[in-house]
């Protein structure tokens, strides 16, 4: 500070100013820093600043919050600068980061590193990345600014540390802030696959001519070159009918060459300009709302409003194909119309290009897509524009959640009953539609949770008059509800024992809609792996006798155990049910159902969906046009094919091996399985004519199926609800899950043996475990788990939350615990 020289007056009478900081770790709390008297004026709540933590490692931090509050048991040091001008995020993207922090047992720095982009994480271990594409021009830069360009442009990345080297080191980051506003470099990101959006050309006119004089000035002097004439009347021609226009639907309409183009495009005409077709910048700024729903529709649609004026949250229950879709673009139109902003929430993998279309024909401009694959570049735009306000719906993944919105109106959790709103890994570990609720309630928002078949705890919700509820049961088109035809394998006489992929029935049917030519979805769960035991004779499956889930089958110590509790059974050898002495292991994957399906029908064009045949996110979209364009007659698939498409040539879907989603060893195998089933059969027959969906099951009295076939959700819920109340399974109890994890497996159980033992006194009754998940070694680390169902009281969660961090810590006080890592799971799902 040698090189400031305030009046002393004033730093005498200057009250100390101190600033909590959030720091992007995994910190045990927030830490406290001085903010010095010529900073004073410029230190802001959600304004980044320089700190150094530890003996020189720099962050970028968040001012939390400022006071006047010394510290009693340390000197606080001094921000070394303040990064932004303008706070970078708002009040209450913090208070929701300490809310996740809080409930889900994480550091509000965890939380903090995953809302913000990298764009705006600094850190001494922060690498830059040189952007080839701003070139050797370093006129715009200062002189900081251009030797760190300049050593960029030779080395290609520089360490943070590095160019700390290069400058005089008080004064580092508010100049690699600036290169990265300018483009200069970039953050580089590590683990994040590089996700290149596929690019388009799109034409432009230059924007003189938006003014008619210009334009018609312009038409009635054209000299020579009358194809190029005619190529701009094509162009003007389409932007009218079709908004945005690329060069090859232009090429095409016009039947112009490239040369012509070129011609419009030197005599600076008509701009060329490369696009990321995900984000179309200059879509049209208005909204175009342009059908009426049914009445059944409507009357939903004004049960709803007439709801939201006492509950903050709504649950739409509809049926599949029911325009559920079309009721969120009616209340988001009526929200944005208000000024108010939007998020619409959907799980990843359902976030295709089709629903992305469908949103856009209709709001424009004004919606923005959000996205974890997206590159830096376009987050920090998205981001920028949700701030300003000018973007008004964000149609996002989970983590559009930490968006800087500014006036938010509504959040529409789309297919809420998802678990991939939950993150599993790494913290925070947060359930984006729980979230949600309590980020709306900041803002005084409305959510509308949507989903042909709730999730438990949603529509107990609702049915205790916490959320208000409204049911649509009729589908768009009157189409009935597919038909649905239980198979029982049982009853299928073969030679070999090999297993049966498709029944005679089956067959059949897939053979009569490829003549028909119509397409068939076949559907195998992913899960099918996990082996577990059936009885051949009546599809009895052990259970657990504590916990009421089936238990999973260990080949290699041929026993049979239960992942809650961990008990272990001797492998059954007769029936409980009807006494049989056979029973079979269960698995088969999608490749060989693909290998099979391309013998039986070598005239069929088959493909694959799956985690493994659909790497990035074009492979998936790119994959379901085939299949919407016809060019794909049977798609197998496991749980992607399920997430909220909407085929219309679809006449069949075979579920192969229900047996297998019927029998995980998890206490919501019921739910998941109703779901899974019902919005699988959902695919089929969505236009024109009602659906087949045959079910091939060995268990055919697993009452599951029977609510399937009815599609009765209200009577599964019954069914349901009873057991999660019976077993003190949510959403009668909280659940966390407590993961133990170390090479050395003694080490591993010991530890959370250990663990147990201290929460034994306070919470012995809530404790299931420790047990052996189905998995135990992952990465050469073993694995153990502890459950706790915990009532549903806030205090005494609270409590238990307390415990545990106590108890956490008293482990890793233990030398020999030391390197055991402990992983909290709060709603683990
Ligand atoms: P859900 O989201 O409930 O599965 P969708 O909103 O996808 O249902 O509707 C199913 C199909 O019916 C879609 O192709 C949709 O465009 C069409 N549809 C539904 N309601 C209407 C409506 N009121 N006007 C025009 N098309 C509709
Ligand atoms: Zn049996
Ligand atoms: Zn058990």
């Amino acid at each position: 500070m040698t090189d400031i020289h305030p009046d002393k007056d004033h730093i005498a009478s200057y009250a100390a100013l101190f600033a909590e900081i959030i720091i992007p770790l995994a910190l045990p709390k927030n830490y406290t820093w001085q903010i010095p008297y010529h900073l004073k004026d410029k230190a802001k709540t959600g304004c980044r600043v320089e700190v150094i933590l530890g003996k020189n490692k720099k962050y970028a931090g968040i001012i939390k919050r400022l006071h006047g509050n010394k510290p009693v048991a340390f000197e606080p040091k001094d921000i070394l600068n303040v990064l932004d001008t303008e706070p970078i995020v708002f009040e209450q993207q913090m208070k929701l980061w300490e809310w996740i922090a809080q409930y889900y047992m994480c550091s509000e720095g965890e939380v903090m590193a995953a809302a913000l982009p990298s764009y705006f994480k600094l850190s001494s271990e922060t690498i830059l990345l040189c952007n080839e594409e701003y070139g050797d021009d370093f006129s715009a830069l200062d002189n900081d600014e251009y030797i760190i360009a300049e050593a960029l442009h030779i080395k290609k990345e520089l360490k943070l540390a590095e160019v700390q080297q290069l400058l005089d080191s008080s004064h580092v980051y508010p100049v690699i802030k600036r290169l990265i506003e300018k483009n200069v470099c970039f953050v580089w990101e590590a683990l994040k696959e590089t996700y290149r959006a596929k690019k388009e050309t799109y034409i432009v006119l230059n924007p003189v001519y938006a003014n008619e004089d210009a334009l018609s000035e312009l038409m009635n002097n054209w000299g020579r070159a009358p194809k190029q004439l005619e190529l701009l009347l094509s162009y003007l021609h389409l932007t009218k009918t079709e908004g945005e226009v690329t060069k090859s639907a232009l090429l095409k309409k016009s039947g112009a060459s490239d040369a012509q183009l070129k011609g419009l495009s030197e005599k600076n005409i008509l701009w060329l300009e490369k696009r990321a077709v995900d984000r179309l910048r200059y879509l049209p700024l208005h909204i175009n709302v342009d059908f009426s729903l049914t009445s059944a529709q409507q009357e939903a649609y004004e049960k709803l409003n007439a709801l939201f004026v006492e509950k903050q949250v709504c649950l739409l229950h509809g049926i599949t194909s029911s325009g559920k879709t079309q009721i969120y673009i009616k209340l988001i139109e009526q929200y944005v119309h208000q000024g108010k902003q939007v998020l619409y929430l959907l799980p990843e993998i359902a976030l295709t290009s089709q629903i992305i279309r469908r949103l856009q024909k209709h709001f424009g401009g004004y919606i923005g897509i959000y996205h974890s694959k997206f590159s830096q570049n376009e987050r920090i735009e998205i981001w920028n524009k949700i701030k300003s306000g000018e973007l008004k719906i964000i149609l996002g993944a989970r983590s559009s959640l930490f968006l800087p919105f500014t006036d938010l109106g509504l959040i529409v959790v789309d297919e809420e009953h998802d678990t991939s709103f939950k993150q599993h890994d790494p913290a925070p570990r947060y359930n984006a539609r729980d979230s949600a609720i309590y980020y709306a309630g900041l803002f005084e928002a409305k959510i509308l949770l949507g989903s042909a078949t709730p999730s438990v705890e949603s529509y107990f919700n609702a049915s205790q008059g916490k959320y208000g509820i409204v049911a649509l049961n009729e589908r768009y088109g009157g189409v009935d509800l597919p038909a649905i035809e239980i198979i029982d394998t049982k009853q299928i006489v073969r030679k070999d024992k090999s297993k049966i992929i498709l029944s005679p029935q089956l067959k059949e049917a897939i053979e009569k809609s490829l003549e028909r030519d119509k397409q068939v979805i076949l559907f195998q769960n992913r899960r099918g792996y996990s082996p577990y035991q059936i009885c051949a004779v009546c599809g009895w499956i052990p259970q657990c006798k504590h916990c009421d889930v089936s238990l999973t089958y260990h080949k290699l110590s041929n026993k049979l155990v239960c992942h809650y509790c961990g008990t272990i059974y001797p492998n059954v050898t007769t029936c409980a049910a009807c006494g049989s002495y056979a029973f079979v292991q269960r698995n088969f994957g999608t490749e060989k159902i693909e290998e099979y399906l391309e013998e039986t029908f070598p005239k069929a064009k088959i493909a694959r969906m799956d985690i493994d045949s659909v790497r990035g996110k074009h492979a998936h979209d790119s994959l379901i046009q085939l299949f919407e364009q016809k060019r794909i007659d049977i798609l197998v698939g496991t749980q992607m094919v399920v997430k909220g498409l909407d085929f219309e040539h679809v006449s069949l879907v075979g579920i192969l091996d229900a047996d297998s989603l019927l029998s995980f060893a998890d206490f919501r195998v019921n739910e998941r399985a109703f779901q899974l089933m019902e919005q699988v059969s959902g695919r089929a027959g969505r236009k024109e004519e009602r659906g087949r969906v045959l079910i091939q099951v060995v268990n055919t009295k697993h009452p599951v199926l029977h609510f399937v076939q009815q599609h009765d959700y209200a009577a599964f819920f019954r069914f349901e609800i009873e057991g999660r109340e019976r077993f003190f399974y949510p959403p009668y109890s909280r659940i966390i899950l407590i993961t133990f994890r170390h090479k050395l497996k003694e080490r591993t159980s010991e530890a959370a043996q250990y663990f147990a033992l201290g929460l034994q006194k306070e919470l012995g009754k809530y404790i299931v475990g420790p047990a052996e998940p189905p998995v135990n070694r992952v990465r050469n680390q073993y694995l153990m788990e502890l459950l706790l169902k915990i009532p549903k009281d806030t205090v005494f969660i609270n409590r238990c939350k307390a415990f545990i961090k106590d108890q956490i810590v008293l482990l890793h006080q233990n030398k020999k615990f030391r390197s055991v890592v402990i992983v909290v799971n709060v709603d683990a799902v």
